[in-house]
């Protein structure tokens, strides 16, 4: 996504089944290629993960306050 992708947005490069098209390749952003997966990003379920990233993106929405009231679970502050 050439301005990158806002908070909210569902990725372009997500295929049906959720699986990253670019996965490995030199054009995947370095942002996505240094995120190391944890148990606490992932829970148990995608529905666990989605809420996860949706709290992440809420801590750090431009203006959002330092920490948040409720950090999401794994987040390093
Ligand atoms: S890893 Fe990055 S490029 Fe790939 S689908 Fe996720 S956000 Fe998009």
């Amino acid at each position: 996504m050439p301005q990158g992708k806002p908070a909210g947005v569902r990725c372009v490069q997500l295929d049906a089944a959720n699986r990253c098209l670019i996965f490995g390749q030199p054009e995947r952003p370095a942002v996505c290629a240094s995120l190391a997966p944890s148990q606490a990003m992932c829970g148990e379920s995608a529905a666990q993960a989605m809420q996860w990233l949706s709290e992440l993106e809420q801590q750090t929405r431009p203006g959002a306050a330092p920490g948040g009231e409720h950090p999401a679970p794994g987040l390093v502050q």
